[in-house]
């Protein structure tokens, strides 16, 4: 397997021609006081005429990965895929001209409320160190009492303005819609596109090798992933027997993160199905949400994930259900 560094991504080579595009680690203490330490990934297929799937959040790193695969195949790729329309994920579609921007119809509703009014406000926060204090001192406040001492609140927009370059952002969503599974033949190297439903966001769709077992999950897989309610938590973890039990990958390359094997991949389960198993356990109409986390113990699953993730899922779980009632 061949690794190569550039200055957004590390390229992992996962089965030949095959690449994972990893965000780098931020060096932030997730596991302590964070909810997330790294930027988006991105798959690049270089076989047939060329498949990227997914493109990050700005323009920089989205050439990056177009020179990427114009230096190892001498064109651009003919497909670009988004997962979800989550900003993160499809606002470096516009350097992809020319190439077929697809994803599934439903995910137009997501790009567009992470679309054009998002990018000046995003610009606003990352240019300025003191939008983002107030920010992070704002997201600390959920967590009031769950910190550990000492440890001051971290997420990746403490990051400065170097990690990012929103100049030029057009949002630009996919426009070559499906609506099933989608199979794309890329000289020889089968892709499925297998749209999941509302899963992390309106719409989540993998891409999926048969042959090689390579999954590009978008956010369905991620340290940080975060189910907002228990419905949608039980629809995720059947999503995940599904990926585990029936595709059976021996590699997936997440939405952010490392590369995960089937192990790590079904300690992600793991933790998921504890939080539901210990929210219906411990949930009742009448409980307070402090009352409701104390009783809630999902430290054993904590080893790889933000220790905060859990608190806040289990607080919109917990809004959602008051919600419902
Ligand atoms: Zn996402």
């Amino acid at each position: 397997m061949s690794e190569r560094q550039t200055e957004g991504f590390r390229f992992v080579e996962v089965a030949p021609q095959i690449y994972a595009a990893i965000s780098p680690a931020q060096g932030l203490d997730i596991t302590d006081a964070g909810l997330m330490d790294n930027f988006s990934n991105a798959g690049i297929i270089l076989c047939g005429e060329g498949l990227v799937c997914d493109t990050c959040f700005d323009l920089p790193h989205a050439r990056e990965l177009l020179d990427f695969c114009r230096e190892q195949t001498g064109h651009s790729p003919k497909y670009v895929v988004n997962t979800h329309g989550h900003w993160d994920h499809f606002w470096g579609n516009q350097v992809f001209e020319g190439s077929a921007l697809m994803g599934h119809k439903d995910i137009v509703k997501d790009c567009a409320s992470s679309g054009k009014k998002a990018v000046p406000l995003f610009k606003m926060i990352y240019r300025s160190k003191g939008l983002r204090g107030i920010l992070s001192k704002l997201m600390a406040g959920q967590f009031k009492g769950h910190l550990p001492e000492g440890k001051p609140f971290q997420m990746v927009v403490e990051l400065t303005d170097k990690d990012f370059d929103l100049t030029g952002v057009v949002p630009t969503p996919p426009t070559v819609l499906f609506e099933g599974k989608t199979v794309l033949d890329l000289g020889g190297c089968r892709v499925e596109l297998i749209p999941l439903g509302a899963v992390h966001s309106a719409s989540d769709t993998v891409a999926w090798l048969p042959k090689e077992k390579i999954l590009f999950a978008g956010d369905i897989f991620a340290d940080c992933s975060l189910p907002t309610s228990l419905p949608g938590a039980r629809r995720w973890l059947e999503v995940l027997d599904y990926i585990l039990d029936e595709l059976c990958p021996v590699a997936i390359v997440p939405g952010h993160g490392e590369v995960y094997n089937l192990e790590r991949a079904k300690s992600q389960r793991d933790y998921f199905r504890a939080l539901v198993e210990q929210f219906e356990a411990a949930y009742t109409d009448t409980i307070s949400q402090e009352a409701l986390l104390d009783k809630m113990d999902l430290s054993e699953y904590l080893d790889h994930r933000p220790r905060l993730a859990w608190i806040m899922s289990v607080k919109n779980m917990f809004a959602q259900a008051r919600k419902k009632k």
